[in-house]
């Protein structure tokens, strides 16, 4: 049987996927969006359970200068509102010295988070995005330039494509498809050695029935410490203001940990700036990105945070020009973030 044919695939539908499947439907372009998970988003992750506020387990804040972003939002009628820092923090400089209460200085560039969650984003494109023009668990494995196309083969059967565009992060699409011919060696070479923004990180959060960190004079759910092992923490209650968590960030390196020890140590150093009110949350969450097959590879060689990230040659053409490359890291401009996922999906919706 011949694989059916398409103008477009796009490998992973995380924001840049999504973003340009939504950008390709505006102009009319047949296209069919494959991601390996059984859900859409990718780093967007937002755990929202019937009742408590949503916890983003991914992607969580922007700024007034992600542009892209905010267009994109402000088309899609979406909003956004201000991080809540409470104009006080915990900090926590060395384990030698106790915890102490420091104000904030005045936030001259605020932090947004998406009104509702930030999948509410991802929703948005997915509702402008025909249903038969995108599949989940649809591992792409082989990409192989043939005589009629691009050959797209994947755990759900095979397509053919005229253009393929890829949003993993590069390392990723190096580690994990096999491509013939081979991409130039100095692409692999790069790509090899490009950062996965956040893929070794391990977000964890708790929902509560009060925000007891903001009643009777507490210093705030802000918290910055050296000593960890949560090396931030942020008021992540909901837009509404009626449900309410902390969330942030537990060093990457306890990801060899169950999840009740790490949920154990959380909870210990909690109570130490908040007491024994923290044991009362309702429910404990974490996200262990280094573990998802399909964000994260082991590097073999020491690679820096945004290492290569926007790389001018993921915005190259490969493949007799049938392959292209978007994605956060390829960006040209906030690489590894969400804007830059908007803009690189914006950039080859203009080549296609
Ligand atoms: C914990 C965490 C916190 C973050 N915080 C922020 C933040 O506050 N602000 C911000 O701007 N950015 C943040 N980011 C980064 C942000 O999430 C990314 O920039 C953005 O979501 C990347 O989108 P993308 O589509 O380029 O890549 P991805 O979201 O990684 O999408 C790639 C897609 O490809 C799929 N895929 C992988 N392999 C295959 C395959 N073989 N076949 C088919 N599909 C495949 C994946 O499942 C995935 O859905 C954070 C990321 C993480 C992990």
């Amino acid at each position: 049987m011949k694989p059916s044919k398409h103008q477009v695939i796009i490998i992973g539908a995380g924001l840049a996927g999504l973003a340009l499947a939504y950008f390709l439907r505006q102009s009319g372009h047949d296209f069919l969006l494959l991601e390996a998970r059984e859900r859409f988003g990718g780093r967007i992750r937002t755990s929202r359970p019937e009742t408590g506020a949503p916890l983003e387990l991914g992607a969580t804040w922007f700024g007034n200068k992600h542009t892209a972003l905010l267009e994109l939002l402000t088309e899609l009628g979406l909003e956004k509102f201000a991080q809540v820092t409470g104009g006080r923090a915990i900090y926590e400089a060395i384990s030698t010295s106790p915890p102490q209460v420091v104000q904030l200085p005045p936030n001259e560039e605020p932090s947004y988070r998406i009104a509702g969650g930030t999948d509410v984003l991802v929703r948005a494109l997915l509702a402008n995005i025909p249903a038969e023009c995108r599949l989940l668990e649809t591992v792409v494995s082989h990409l192989t330039l043939t005589a009629e196309g691009l050959e797209v083969k994947t755990s759900a059967g095979t397509f053919l494509a005229e253009r393929v565009v890829s949003t993993l992060p590069p390392r990723l699409l190096l580690e994990t498809i096999s491509i013939q011919p081979r991409l130039p060696e100095e692409l692999q070479q790069i790509a090899r050695k490009t950062h996965t923004w956040m893929g070794e990180s391990i977000k964890v959060g708790l929902r509560y029935d009060q925000p007891f960190w903001r009643e009777n004079g507490a210093p705030g759910g802000t918290i910055f410490s050296n000593v960890g092992p949560v090396s931030e923490l942020y008021d992540h209650s909901s837009f509404t203001d009626d449900q309410f968590a902390l969330k942030g960030f537990l060093n990457g390196a306890y990801h060899s940990l169950s999840r009740a020890e790490r949920r154990d140590l959380v909870l210990h150093q909690l109570r130490k700036y908040y007491g024994p009110v923290v044991d009362g949350f309702r429910d404990y969450e974490e996200a262990v990105w280094r573990q998802e097959p399909y964000t994260f590879t082991e590097y073999s060689e020491h690679v820096i945070p945004h290492q290569h990230n926007g790389h001018p040659i993921f915005r190259e053409t490969f493949l007799a020009e049938r392959l292209l490359l978007a994605g956060a890291e390829t960006a040209a401009l906030f690489p590894g973030y969400m804007d830059g996922a908007v803009r690189s999906a914006r950039r080859v919706s203009q080549l296609l």
